[in-house]
């Protein structure tokens, strides 16, 4: 703790994963005098260096790059790149820790990292942003590599970055691999990567939804965020049968009382994706909306809240909200979206709760299906990726439940998330001695 006190979020998430680990490993000979935690949540290696880059007026602008390289005892480090102005060592090693029990529980062989920069792409033109992206990576080339370290994208990083980044690496390296997830499908990409991660976390929720019986039919869901995880979280709760009422944005949130249905989606879409604009716009375009300015939508009633925007957006009281409005399941699409004070509400709650490690796995899961399909130089059709997803998330769930499971029957998913992720990782670690 005191090594690293001026990393709240990283002490946030190693805190949650000790609180159930540690118990575990005290009832298992093992990991006895093994020292597997302290060994974990010291990254295998932290790399910073300077990005500079020129503005479209010829100003030069100097922004902090990183690569967290935290684990690769089961496979090459894989993990997002963030590009947004709160990027720090303290965020990215929370983000590459829970990456590495992310990334076991998908069952594929991948090692845990994360990296980025402070950079922020609000209001950069296509130029500049291709500008830093090459800046970016003429240094992080040297330390990536198909079988070592294979970068995705996360906030601020989508097609468009991951498009500039893999032409900067092909030309500086003259090999086309599959270094990068989240390709275009022209030059290596998978289907269904985009969809991934919203898609998987309603998949996982459906698993829990179904212990009870119960499903997305009919019910209201709040969705925050508005980029890539939260969009497809959206459609896919749509599809089934669910009426979404809210999206999100850094400035706010729009409540449309008549559901966010498929047109009003690619509208959404565009406007985000394209026009790169507010989520407020939505309200002066769909009467049936209103925008609530600076707040988070979890004072609105729903059945089910997916968090899809960033770390910590979703606290203590805005849980005891969402609770007293009747909410049974909350699903994180976004890494640690909900403050440990709102963790426990839901558990005393013994409501359904997912934390992001397993429930938004299914993104970096299929970036590991897209790397299989490089090695194989192969293309999976839309069908048997989206197969592959919901099988995984049906497999980590399965995972939470053996490990979750209390005497009363509730599952208390974050233990059974964190021990599943644990046991693949620490047994490869004692498995190849003191390194
Ligand atoms: P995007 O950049 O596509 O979208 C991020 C969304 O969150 C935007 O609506 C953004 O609003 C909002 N947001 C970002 N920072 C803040 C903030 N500080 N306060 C309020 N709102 C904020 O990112 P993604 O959708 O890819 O990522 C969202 C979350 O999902 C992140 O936690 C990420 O780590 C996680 N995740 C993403 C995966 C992926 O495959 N992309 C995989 C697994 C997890 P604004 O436009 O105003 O900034």
């Amino acid at each position: 703790k005191a090594r690293n006190s001026h990393e709240p979020e990283f002490l946030q998430a190693v805190q949650e994963v000790a609180e159930t680990v540690i118990p575990y490993i005290a009832t298992k000979d093992i990991y006895n005098g093994k020292n597997i935690l302290l060994r974990m949540v010291e990254p295998e290696r932290a790399i910073t260096f300077r990005v500079p880059w020129v503005d479209d007026k010829g100003e030069i602008h100097v922004n902090r790059g990183y690569r967290i390289q935290m684990n690769s005892a089961i496979g090459p480090y894989k993990g997002g790149l963030r590009f947004h102005p709160t990027v720090n060592m303290s965020i990215l090693k929370f983000l590459a820790f829970e990456q590495v029990f992310k990334n076991s529980l998908t069952t594929l062989p991948m090692g845990g990292g994360k990296g980025g920069s402070d950079f922020d792409p609000k209001g950069k033109s296509d130029d500049e942003i291709m500008r830093f992206c090459h800046s970016f990576m003429s240094e992080l080339f040297r330390h990536i590599g198909a079988n070592t370290d294979v970068p995705a994208g996360d906030i601020g990083v989508g097609g468009r970055e991951i498009g500039f980044l893999f032409g900067m690496y092909r030309k500086l390296r003259n090999e086309f691999t599959g270094v990068l997830t989240g390709k275009g499908l022209s030059w290596g990409g998978s289907l269904i990567r985009p969809e991934a991660t919203g898609y998987g976390n309603v998949y996982f929720a459906q698993n829990m939804l179904k212990t009870k019986g119960d499903s997305f039919e009919g019910k209201i869901i709040t969705v925050s965020g508005s980029g890539n995880v939260a969009q497809f979280a959206a459609e896919k709760a749509t599809e089934l049968g669910a009426k979404v009422v809210t999206l999100s944005d850094s400035s706010g949130y729009i409540y449309d009382k008549d559901g966010i249905d498929a047109e009003k989606l690619s509208f959404v879409m565009e406007l985000k994706n394209v026009k790169r604009g507010r989520i407020s716009e939505y309200a002066s375009k769909y009467p049936s909306a209103e925008f609530h300015e600076g707040k988070t939508p979890w004072e609105v009633k729903c059945d089910i809240a997916l968090p899809c925007a960033t770390q910590n957006e979703l606290d203590g009281d805005d849980a005891q909200k969402l609770i007293a409005n009747g909410c049974v399941c909350v699903s994180e699409g976004a890494n640690m979206p909900s403050t440990p004070e709102a963790i426990l509400a839901f558990h005393k709650a013994k409501i359904f709760f997912a934390p992001g490690k397993a429930s938004n796995a299914g993104g970096v899961a299929t970036s590991g299906l897209e790397m299989t399909q490089n090695s194989l130089r192969y293309n999976w059709t839309r069908e048997e990726v989206d197969a592959k997803l919901k099988q995984i998330m049906e497999d980590i769930h399965t995972a939470c439940l053996e490990y979750g499971t209390d005497d009363n029957g509730y599952v208390d998913y974050v233990k059974g998330a964190n021990i599943a992720g644990f046991v693949k990782v620490a047994d490869a670690m004692i498995a190849q001695g003191v390194v």
